[in-house]
């Protein structure tokens, strides 16, 4: 047990008393051979785990279960804190009776100050991009108001050319408040907390919420398999759909749109489409659309060039990948797979 000095191994008897250890013990938990031999492996435990009972669980789930990961803070000899990556097992004589458990550990410390950081600095750009959003929405706001206040002092009717212009800057405004509203959602992207068991068939219920209006106006159908639950953000989720179903009804053709959202399995992935009746996208432009403000239909129609790019931004982030096929004057359907669980 002199071996392998990064990894810190020992020994217990089935009560976690220490019978045997190695040099690595000493190099990440700082106790010498003496003074950890006979000791109850809960002194490593933070005093919270052990007032939780942490150290006789981790020693019940390693008996269920053979082998048990341990990610935790755990407390050196000189009271430092040191964050491990490790496994405890049970170790059974032939009869199946217990006879101990071997624990082995290593030191992740630097990596788990690193990704709070990360995460730190990542919430901090996200707080910083609501405020900056928040602040360049009140002046258009502003702007909005006071040219409708100014107009209705007027007297008598606005002509054609003055109602164009007006018409032009409450445009200009509602384009400025969704650029700001895509900005802050890909800035908040990364920033998001852990992943959750999320039914993809709520979130696609949610998004079509959204476009009742648009949908009985055009005549719109959308149909759907039936959609898995997935791990991940469902805010998220519902925004993928909003952008593939808003875009597939937005990019349509002289035909009603019809829409669907298809599911298959392949090995430990999903992988989910939107597929529509619309104008289609040329091939050129195929990757090309999913960069940010890269847009084929910019003058007609109006968007801000960040959706897509939303998309991907959040499909990555969960491990999978998005593409688009389409032939134009046909249609388009848009691929994203997501781990299966
Ligand atoms: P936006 O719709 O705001 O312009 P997106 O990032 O969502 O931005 O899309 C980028 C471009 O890709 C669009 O401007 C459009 O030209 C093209 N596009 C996206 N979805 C479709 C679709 N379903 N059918 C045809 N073209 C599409």
């Amino acid at each position: 047990m002199r071996d392998l000095p990064d990894f810190a191994i020992f020994i217990t008897d089935p009560e976690g008393t220490v019978i045997t250890w190695n040099a690595g013990v000493e190099r990440n938990l700082g106790y010498t051979e003496s003074e950890f031999v006979g000791q109850n492996l809960s002194v490593i435990f933070t005093p919270e785990d052990v007032a939780n009972g942490g150290p006789r669980r981790e020693m019940e789930m390693a008996i269920r279960h053979g082998t048990f990961p341990d990610r935790r803070w755990h407390t050196k000899k000189d009271g430092t804190s040191i964050f491990v990556d490790g496994v405890i097992t049970a170790l059974k004589s032939e009869s199946g009776e217990l006879t101990g458990f071997a624990k082995i550990m290593r030191d992740v410390t630097r990596r788990k100050r690193m990704e709070e950081a990360l995460q730190k600095s990542n919430e901090e750009l996200s707080n910083f991009a609501q405020l900056v959003a928040h602040d360049l929405g009140a002046p258009l706001r502003a702007i909005s108001i006071h040219l409708d206040r100014a107009l209705s002092r007027l007297a008598g009717p606005l002509d054609d050319e003055t109602k164009a212009s007006v018409d032009f800057v409450h445009k200009g405004v509602r384009d400025m408040q969704n650029l700001i509203q895509d900005l802050l959602k890909l800035a908040q992207i990364s920033a998001s907390v852990e992943a959750q068991p999320v039914s993809l068939e709520a979130a696609l219920e949610k998004a079509l919420s959204y476009f009742q209006a648009v949908m009985s106006a055009t005549g719109a159908a959308v149909t759907h398999d039936p959609l898995p639950i997935v791990e991940g953000n469902a805010t998220q989720f519902a925004e993928i759909f909003q952008n593939l179903i808003g875009n597939a009804l937005k990019y349509r053709s002289e035909r009603p749109p019809r829409i669907h959202v298809s599911v298959s399995r392949y090995g430990r992935e999903w992988a989910i489409s939107v597929e529509d009746n619309g104008i289609g996208i040329e091939a050129k432009y195929l990757d090309r659309i999913f960069e940010s403000f890269k847009r084929l239909h910019g003058g007609e129609i109006s968007g801000t060039g960040l959706g897509l790019t939303i998309c991907k931004k959040i499909v990555e982030r969960y491990g999978g990948r998005i593409w688009a096929e389409s032939q134009a004057g046909k249609g388009s359907k848009f691929w994203f797979t997501l781990q299966a669980n």
